[in-house]
């Protein structure tokens, strides 16, 4: 299957191939033609699975296809939980219609309301919004949402985990009645079936990955150990081991900005992301960690939504979460778009029931790093913290540790999701550069 078979058109062709797509991923392939047609959808599908150019492209499609009934009017809204992935979904909506006269632009919270009115008031086709800010502007009069014909609720799930149901429905109940829906999510509870039944119109549903099921793409492992020897072995592993960008997750704000600057002290550069922080500084510790210029990015659960790093090859869950889909999505940040990534969760004697309730939901354990001889270097490290652990030292426990170095461990980014032997070498012969 090829991006010409499903009638995309050149302008979006062109795009594609210059964002170095080779072929549909599965959710392309299966929402592209169903939105194309202007059915209702609904899509059972986890981030990095490349959802986003699976309803963008054809939105872009039907959008160029007809001339608006009202030039400058919203002809349609995606709807997101977190502002990163706002402007990502927006970023992506620019890149594939690059060729084409669509305007779109992002609208979130935490940023100044004035900038975002005067983009809207010279009149956007396309808008990416966080509910919170849109209703604001609703409220302000700023929004002309009576001209919508289509719809996307994205990372559902996640919205209806962030409590934004009641905002959901009210931007629902601003809508024109008769216009096409398409609903994401990687998890479907009963409220999301609810929410489903609610305001899709004899949906098509497809569904790629399994559902609740982790990336496969991901090499999970755990390792038990002490809650106070956490920050020691994190710090091993990613100096011992020459990690060059790991994102490490914590269940709290504060526990977040501590981790930061104690991994500082260690002389490993990271930094922090996490809903108190400014939208400003938000984005500066992303694209700081995006372009290399820190090793380690610290993050809570919510902040973390919807980032998209290009071969993000380590995932660390220095603290398990509490909802156990959390886990699902967290590790989802790596592993993505057909590339391989890394997992590694330290649980310690009190976050059993998490990863007790983390493994039922996935449906198989997650392996157990055997640590013995990591341990004694742990326990040295804590006795002289600002020691920088020897290179390739000991935190090599077992043959299944995924603590190789990136170069060996994380397998680059060919942009093809087709696992072929081809792909493999490929893999190989650009890992060994
Ligand atoms: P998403 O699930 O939409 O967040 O997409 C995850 C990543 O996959 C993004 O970095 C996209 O650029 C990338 N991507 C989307 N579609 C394709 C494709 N057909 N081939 C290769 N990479 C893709």
């Amino acid at each position: 299957m090829s991006f010409e078979q499903l009638g995309l058109r050149t302008e979006l062709l062109r795009a594609v191939s210059e964002a170095g797509y080779s072929q549909p991923s599965p959710i392309q392939a299966k929402a592209i033609p169903v939105v194309l047609q202007g059915g209702d959808l609904l899509a059972g599908a986890q981030t990095g699975t490349g959802k986003t150019a699976g309803f963008a492209l054809p939105m872009l499609q039907r959008l160029s296809e007809k001339t608006p009934q009202h030039s400058g009017a919203i002809r349609a809204l995606i709807l997101t939980p977190t502002r990163e992935l706002a402007a990502q979904v927006e970023a992506s909506f620019r890149l594939y219609g690059k060729y084409l006269p669509l305007r779109s632009t992002a609208v979130f919270g935490g940023v100044n309301i004035r900038p975002q009115i005067s983009v809207l008031r010279k009149g956007v086709d396309i808008v990416v919004a966080t509910p919170g800010r849109l209703l604001d502007h609703v409220g302000q009069k700023t929004i002309d949402l009576s001209q919508v014909e289509m719809l996307v609720l994205d990372e559902a799930d996640r919205m209806l985990d962030m409590g934004f149901i009641h905002d959901i429905r009210k931007i629902l109940g601003l809508l024109p009645r008769n216009r096409q829906n398409m609903l994401f999510s990687a998890t479907f509870s009963n409220d999301i079936k609810r929410l489903a039944d609610g305001f899709l119109k004899a949906p098509v549903m497809i569904e790629v990955a399994r559902r609740n099921t982790a990336a496969e793409q991901v090499d999970q492992v755990m390792y038990r150990i002490d809650k106070g020897l956490k920050r020691a072995l994190l710090s091993h592993l990613i100096s011992g081991s020459n990690w060059r960008q790991v994102l490490v997750f914590t269940r709290t704000k504060h526990g977040a900005n501590r981790l930061a600057s104690q991994l500082d002290k260690d002389g490993i550069t990271t930094t922090a992301i996490h809903g108190n922080k400014s939208q400003g500084a938000r984005t500066k510790a992303l694209a700081d960690f995006k372009q290399g210029r820190v090793r380690v990015l610290v993050a809570t659960d919510i902040a973390a939504r919807g980032l998209d790093i290009e071969q993000l090859p380590f995932v660390v869950n220095y603290e398990m979460p509490n909802v156990p889909e959390d886990y699902v999505h967290r590790i989802g940040r790596t592993g993505r778009a057909g590339n391989t990534g890394n997992a590694i969760s330290f649980v310690c004697s009190e976050e059993r029931k998490q990863l007790h309730d983390i493994e039922t939901l996935l449906q198989r354990r997650i392996p157990l790093q055997e640590q013995e001889a990591g341990l004694k270097l742990i326990s040295s490290a804590v006795d002289s913290p600002a020691r920088r652990p020897q290179r390739g030292g000991g935190a090599a426990p077992s043959n299944r540790q995924p603590a190789k170095s990136p170069r060996r461990s994380a397998r680059p980014a060919g942009k093809s999701y087709r696992p072929q032997a081809g792909a493999a070498n490929a893999r190989v012969g650009r890992a060994s550069r």
